[in-house]
């Protein structure tokens, strides 16, 4: 049999590479039933793994006997300390930069705004950064395992390109000549934090199955 997991994500974007990951690994990614009718975990650790840890034991409990599979991931930046980190998704809310009630979601957009206007001023070589992903796979309340995936890149002054989501139109990759952004799905996977991750985990699967 071959391996299913759940995946509990709303994010379009991660939605997006989970399922080029399913083409290419020959795996079934399902999402977990009614996801958009539970309440999300606060995610309130400090460290990406504690957060992934979280989100897969929490989302456990609403499918039993399922491999319930949980992403946290964001971007480092050296020049600012390590920032945004965890707190990659609410980069721009924390600096007080919100969607108004009505308006379509924004929030990729006012995130690299506001990673612009904070690194306004910083040479390109001190630009250094890292997306980082950490998964968890959980059942019935105990986790499995997790896997650890990281990319290096440098934040650009001014976005290029129009695939990929969050930062990527900012994350330029020096050896490729590209930014996230700019890479097809496939490409992106291949590479990613988030493939890396995701490679790691389907390894420790294959050497100790849990399915
Ligand atoms: P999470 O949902 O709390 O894990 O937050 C992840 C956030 O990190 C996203 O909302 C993006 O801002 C950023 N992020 C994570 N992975 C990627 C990626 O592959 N491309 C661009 N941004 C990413």
């Amino acid at each position: 049999m071959g391996i299913c997991l759940t995946v509990t994500t709303t994010s379009k974007g991660k939605l997006r590479d989970f399922a080029a990951a399913a083409n290419a690994h020959s795996i079934e990614l399902k999402p977990l039933a009614s996801l958009d009718t539970i309440t999300a975990p606060v995610e309130d650790g400090d460290t990406f793994e504690a957060n992934a840890r979280l989100k897969a034991l929490y989302y456990s409990q609403f499918a039993p006997g399922e491999l319930v599979l949980a992403d946290d991931s964001g971007l480092e930046v050296d020049a600012l300390g390590g920032a945004p980190g965890v707190r990659s998704a609410r980069f721009a809310a924390d600096a007080g930069v919100t969607d108004s009630p009505d308006a379509n979601d924004n929030t990729d957009v006012w995130n690299n705004i506001v990673l612009l206007q904070k690194l306004a001023g910083v040479e390109i070589e001190k630009r250094t950064a890292r997306y980082r992903c950490v998964l968890a796979l959980a059942r019935d309340g105990r986790v499995l395992c997790t896997a650890f995936g990281a990319i290096e890149g440098i934040i650009l002054e001014a976005p290029r390109g129009h695939g990929g989501f969050g930062y990527d139109p900012l994350f330029f990759l020096p050896a490729l000549n590209t930014t996230m952004a700019e890479l097809d799905i496939e490409a992106k996977l291949s590479l990613s934090h988030r493939g890396r991750a995701l490679n790691s985990l389907l390894q420790q699967l294959a050497a100790a199955p849990a399915h």
